[in-house]
């Protein structure tokens, strides 16, 4: 968890119509020495100043290839501002523009947690794990993954590197052939994938990392094929099958699409579950007319709704599925990091240490490698 002081009170008395004014003349002071990225869930008033928009991946991969920009203003959480500086050049600074803008399923997976859970289970597994985490992790994470073998996932990709991660494992297979696999942060990503594998539930077993051993005997970790984090995400930790029933019980034929970050049982009565780029795209590409009930962060439901009227888009909940930590970059912050490096100053850049960079890029490159059309039970 990062620290962000509080702005100077002039911040806060700008009007709305002042702190666009400011962001916009700073923006066009720094021109291309700047990109300012968005992720999908930020605020309506701040990504109608992002130059490009994605999920979290796409937007690191984005800003390794504007080769132009010195400064990535990334407006989106902790671990993505992390992920651009691990993809970007030497040159290129990373700014988040408030510090406490974490993300509560990161935060869920320490290092020194993983840690401890890896010296536990690779001597209670009796073969070996592969580690896998969610690309939603610390780097300190995603460099412990690196380290041991494994590699990070996104949510478009995660059965893919788990087919990857088992060497061979098959739901019905030989119980002693391939690996294990240990899934970080999030409990649901990790579960609705294997069980999309064909892998069973009772394959499964939940690590508690704040229990002695995750809450696990040594018999239950050998018995079984996928030890899975005690994370979740916040946000789609919300949605729940009442919801789904309420939507099912409208007069109107609504498709349920819903993010896999959802628990199971959302996932299983849903009609389609796919990654934040996937549900942009299903829905862009929908029929007019067309009813959507949609199970993620509740800026890009509005949004979607917004720029396509002619369809009906609502969420999946009547509560508000908010991500209150992205909620955090707001125009004030925006206009105050925009301002610093206008006048030469960087303020609230992200850094990741060398080694941690290092490693984080051996865990995001052995996935970026994998293609759907490969082999992917060759190690
Ligand atoms: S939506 Fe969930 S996973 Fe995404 S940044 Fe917010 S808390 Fe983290």
């Amino acid at each position: 968890m990062f620290f962000q002081p509080p702005l100077s009170s002039r911040y806060a008395q700008l009007s709305k119509a002042e702190l666009r004014a400011g962001i916009q003349e700073s923006k066009s002071r720094l021109g291309k020495r700047l990109v300012i990225l968005g992720h999908h869930y930020q605020q309506d008033d701040v990504i109608a100043f992002a130059d490009l928009t994605g999920d979290s991946l796409k937007l690191s991969q984005l800003a390794a290839e504007q080769t132009e920009a010195e400064h990535i203003v990334f407006c989106g959480v902790h671990f993505m501002a992390e992920s651009a500086d691990i993809l970007s050049s030497d040159r290129q600074q990373v700014i988040l523009p408030d510090l406490s803008a974490g993300c509560s399923m990161a935060d869920m997976a320490h290092i020194d947690e993983a840690e401890e859970a890896w010296s536990f289970l690779a001597e209670a597994a009796g073969m070996p794990i592969t580690p896998v985490t969610y690309v939603n992790s610390a780097a300190t994470v995603k460099a412990f993954v690196g380290r041991h073998d494994g590699a990070c996932c996104t949510s478009s990709n995660a059965k893919l590197v788990l087919k990857w991660a088992l060497r061979g494992a098959k739901p019905n297979g030989d119980p002693h052939a391939g690996h294990k696999v240990i899934f970080l942060p999030d409990q649901h990503l990790g579960r609705n994938s294997a069980y999309a594998l064909g892998w069973p539930l009772e394959s499964m077993v939940l690590y508690d990392p704040k229990r002695p051993h995750g809450g696990l005997r040594p018999e239950q970790v050998r018995e079984a094929r996928f030890i899975l984090w005690q994370g979740h995400c916040s946000v789609h930790q919300l949605f729940n099958l009442e919801q789904v029933e309420a939507i099912r019980a409208f007069d109107e034929p609504y498709q349920i699409i819903v993010h896999p970050e959802c628990p199971w049982e959302v996932c299983q009565r849903a009609d389609q579950v796919g990654s934040t780029e996937y549900i942009v795209k299903t829905i862009r590409e929908a029929p007019e007319g067309s009813y959507w009930a949609v199970g993620t962060e509740i800026h890009l439901v509005g949004r979607l709704a917004a720029t396509y009227p002619e369809k009906h888009v609502r969420s999946l909940a009547d509560i508000q599925c908010l991500c209150t930590t992205m909620f955090r970059i707001d125009l004030q912050h925006l206009y105050w990091v925009l301002e610093q490096l206008a006048a030469g100053a960087v303020v609230n850049r992200v850094v990741v240490d060398e080694e941690t960079k290092r490693w984080s890029r051996v865990a995001l490159e052995r996935m970026l490698k994998l293609r759907p059309d490969q082999p992917v039970s060759a190690k």
